[in-house]
């Protein structure tokens, strides 16, 4: 039965998928639904998977949001966000 071993595998990658994709503070659907489809890559596509958590963090100088390092325009007021002041700069524990 190939297809039955081979949905076996499926599911099983998609939850280790999933609970890795959750732990980075994702979507466990999402993840369990990667890791489904494309067994093997799923899985490697969560691992490297960056979460958003450990991205840094600076506030918008205009209207005090807290956005990404890597957040270009502040989607609050529109302000063009250049590179900070590294004091400005802080890492999410
Ligand atoms: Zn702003």
């Amino acid at each position: 039965m190939e297809g039955g071993a081979y949905i076996a595998i499926a599911i099983s990658f998609g939850i280790a998928t999933g609970v890795i994709g959750r732990a980075k503070g994702s979507s466990f659907l999402i993840w369990f639904a990667v890791g489904a489809v494309l067994p093997l890559l799923g899985l490697l596509a969560v691992i490297l998977f960056r979460s958003d958590r450990n991205e840094p963090e600076r506030r918008c100088p205009t209207c005090n949001k807290v956005v990404k390092l890597y957040v270009q325009v502040c989607p609050r007021c529109g302000t063009d966000l250049y590179l900070p002041d590294p004091s400005e700069v802080r890492t999410p524990d």
